[in-house]
């Protein structure tokens, strides 16, 4: 039986960003819808063509969204938000779907853009679906199709990628009444048959459905509606069930009886097991192994796994591929040059990926001929690469950090003094009025201010000319935040290029690349550093810039620091490194920085977690482990400041109601969230756990949407606030960093925002 080698998805964005760019410049007007199509099209076929060098025996088709592909989903069967339709558009385009992401006006009118989730426990951003009880679906929007026939006219062999209906279900959220979503799933079935029976009249044999939902522990009437959907969408063409992100033996029961052909499972991120996994199954059915990992960088032990998967091939039809789409890597690792060699032998992006299936592919297919030999030994020497890397860069290789572990039991592992103590002092010292007002952090980041950390980083620039202008910019925050008449002043963070690549950027352990983008949510993109050794911080980080920006005002400062947990998760760590010993020396890092700004009179201390709820475990039985383990860390790295400093935390983009009965647990005075674009469950959870929250910021408006909040609809959302949130521990800020807003954007929202909370504070 030939081993077949697939992806599960490619990334979409562009080896250089080409989609990003493109976006952007439709947004702005700058190019024509057609100039956009075109991008979208050179960049698919760019990737089919890629992977299909790289010896990939089906080429994935529909892995590419022109901003998500839950919303493409959301599109094709006609679930579009009432409030995003035009009455003069008839049938849906690609305005309609950048209204629904990104919010817009209609008759002068603002209409809020669709929420955006976490994509499980990943970085990856997805527009939430909408749904109102009985709502009818209808076969909308053709991209798939197009898609499908584009790649079948180059003579591709596509394998269609469709998000499944029941994972579909879940992963949207009722409007107006709530009401059983799965209610909707006969009517969502008719155009998924549909759908099915237009893609079995191509030239298609295989179709991946995803269900990633059954790695979660799901309620038993969302894993039964799995047997009939399943009778119901078997057909002409073969179905591979494909899971991902952790394991599903506790699902193999339903799994076992469905009407499928295949299954995928992802045997990297959990303790998926192939043999019993191989035992289990149909035997007709195919397993594609899910072996090389969709979610880091790292070469893959081809060896170990041609020797488990071996016995297995000659019993049934196996296929090879990644865990999961490569949505969550980058593409090229021969784009990056400026990487030592050999570390960077160590590494494999996506196109590096393909290969290594297509490697092990070749090798478990020449079993019992006479190129046997010859290809396990390449898989030998393959690996030993990174057997090097493990002998030269070992962790623990410092002693002065082997040291501070060893006394960590020294450290408090809570603050001195209660809240209820401490928040006496720190109003006494601070004098804020009620309701106060601040930002999360960042202000935008110019072109000049980019192309001067670019010349600093080229050394085309002195540090000292940098430092001069850097300051310049920091001069002109806090004098547009005095004018506008924030309580709480920031320093805007011009200095960093990205809250996480900055810290890495400054201690050691860290290396980087200089193409590794991934998608976070629509156009923006996240470049993950790598940790490739112990952490250490050799000399204060933030301090000039924090120090000088309190030079220049009276008010406050708040200093603003990226917390260990959210380092740890956003970077690409080493395999073969237990995340926990990484985090606690980023914590020991983090602590001496935090340290420092108060010793410079730094009063106000942020700590950026936006990734802590991230990390949560998928299960609920590993949940509370995790837990623990983060708020130990978090309050490692700030348990040892003075009474009168007053510690914040900010976090976004969460489902905060999984998380808030522990947030209090975090020693933090005060912490502001993201909760404009997430409905009123979230304040429900807010009221129910206030007594452990101390002082907190849900974000008063949405940053990440272009659009200029009036006076009015603040006024509105902070009444709603004060409904659930007493009064004196309700702070007003934005929901995020304005990082990526302009200057105009933020003066006329900032305003309107301290302009609301002044109204408020004198009723
Ligand atoms: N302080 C950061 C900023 O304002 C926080 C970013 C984030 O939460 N993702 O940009
Ligand atoms: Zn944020």
């Amino acid at each position: 039986m030939t081993i077949i080698g697939h992806t599960l998805g490619f990334p979409r964005i562009g080896a250089h960003r080409e989609l990003k760019y493109a976006l952007e410049s439709y947004w702005n007007n700058l190019i024509k819808p057609e100039q956009l199509l075109e991008i979208g099209r050179m960049l698919r076929i760019r990737h089919w063509e890629k992977q299909k060098e790289c010896g990939m025996d089906w080429i994935p088709v529909g892995d590419f969204a022109w901003y998500d592909h839950v919303l493409s989903t959301s599109l094709m069967v006609n679930n579009i938000p009432k409030r995003h339709r035009c009455d003069n558009e008839k049938q849906a385009n690609l305005d309609t779907l950048f209204r629904i992401s990104r919010g817009c006006f209609i008759d002068n009118k603002l209409i809020a853009p669709s929420e955006l989730k976490k994509w499980f426990n990943t970085n990856y951003h997805y527009i939430v679906p909408e749904f109102s009880e009985n709502q009818d679906f209808q076969l909308n929007w053709m991209q798939l199709f197009d898609e499908i026939d584009e790649a079948l006219s180059l003579k591709y062999p596509v394998k269609p990628i469709l998000l499944g209906p029941i994972s579909y279900l879940w992963l949207g959220k009722t409007t107006g009444k709530t009401f059983n979503r799965l209610s909707l799933l006969p009517s969502l079935l008719k155009v998924y048959k549909k759908i099915l029976k237009i893609i079995s009249k191509k030239n298609i044999n295989w179709i991946q459905i995803d269900e990633p939902i059954l790695s979660l522990e799901l309620p038993t009437l969302w894993t039964s509606a799995y047997l009939s959907t399943y009778e119901q969408l078997h057909g002409k063409v073969k179905l591979l069930l494909t899971t991902y992100f952790d394991d599903i033996h506790h699902q193999l029961n339903t799994i076992t009886q469905l009407k499928i052909d295949g299954l995928h499972v992802d045997l990297v991120s959990n303790s998926n097991n192939i043999s019993l996994l191989h035992q289990t199954l149909p035997k007709h059915w195919v397993i594609s192994a899910g072996i090389i990992n969709g979610r880091n960088i790292w070469k893959t032990n081809l060896h170990n796994w041609f020797k488990k998967l071996s016995p297995i091939v000659t019993e049934r039809k196996l296929w090879i591929g990644p865990s999961c789409s490569f949505l969550h890597i980058p593409i090229d690792l021969d784009l990056e040059n400026q990487l030592d060699t050999h570390i960077k032998k160590c590494f494999a992006f996506s196109i590096q990926k393909c290969l290594e299936i297509k490697m092990l592919c070749a090798a478990l297919n020449s079993k019992n001929t006479n190129d046997s030999n010859a290809c396990a030994d390449t898989l030998l020497s393959y690996c030993n690469d990174y057997k090097y890397f493990k002998t030269h860069y070992d962790i623990m290789h410092n002693i002065n950090i082997a040291k501070q572990l060893k006394n960590i039991d020294n450290i408090p592992k809570t603050r001195n003094t209660k809240y209820v103590k401490r928040s006496v002092l720190q109003h006494n010292t601070l004098n804020l009025p009620m309701l106060p007002t601040t930002t999360i952090g960042s202000f935008p980041q110019t072109k000049e201010i980019r192309k001067l950390r670019a010349d600093l980083k080229k050394n085309k620039i002195e540090k000292n000319f940098y430092n001069i202008n850097i300051k310049k910019y920091i001069k002109k925050i806090i004098t547009e935040q005095e004018k506008l008449g924030l309580d709480v002043l920031v320093h805007g963070e011009p200095e960093r290029n990205d809250m996480v690549e900055y810290f890495g950027e400054n201690l050691d352990g860290f290396i980087f690349t200089q193409n590794g983008w991934i998608q976070s949510y629509g156009s923006r993109c996240v470049k993950p550093p790598i940790i490739i050794g112990d952490i250490s911080r050799s000399k204060p980080i933030t301090k000039e810039w924090i120090h000088y920006a309190q030079t220049l005002t009276k008010k406050p400062i708040k200093g603003i620091l990226t917390g260990p947990i959210t380092i740890t998760i956003w970077s690409f760590l080493r395999e073969d490194i237990e995340l926990k010993t990484i985090a606690l020396q980023l914590a020991l890092a983090i602590r001496a920085e935090v340290l420092d700004l108060e010793q410079t009179g730094i009063k106000i201390i942020q700590i950026d977690e936006p990734a802590l709820r991230e990390g949560l475990p998928l299960k609920y039985r590993d949940q509370k482990q995790y837990l623990e383990w983060a708020i130990n860390i978090f309050n490692t790295t700030i348990s040892s400041v003075k009474d009168t400093t007053q510690i914040h935390t900010h976090m976004c983009y969460s489902e905060f109601n999984d998380i808030m009965h522990v947030i209090g647990r975090l020693d933090a005075d005060v912490i502001s969230i993201e909760a404009s674009r997430s409905n009123e469950n979230i304040l429900t959870s807010i009221h129910n756990c206030i007594n452990n929250l101390n002082e907190i910021g849900p974000g008063v408006y949405d940053i990440h949407s272009p659009n200029i909040p009036t006076k009015k609809e603040i006024i509105k959302k902070i009444n709603q606030l004060l409904k659930y949130i007493p009064k004196t521990r309700l702070w007003i800020n934005p929901d995020c960093g304005l990082k990526t807003r302009s200057w105009i954007e933020i003066k006329k929202s900032l305003n309107n925002m301290i302009s609301a909370a002044k109204t408020l504070r004198d009723q």
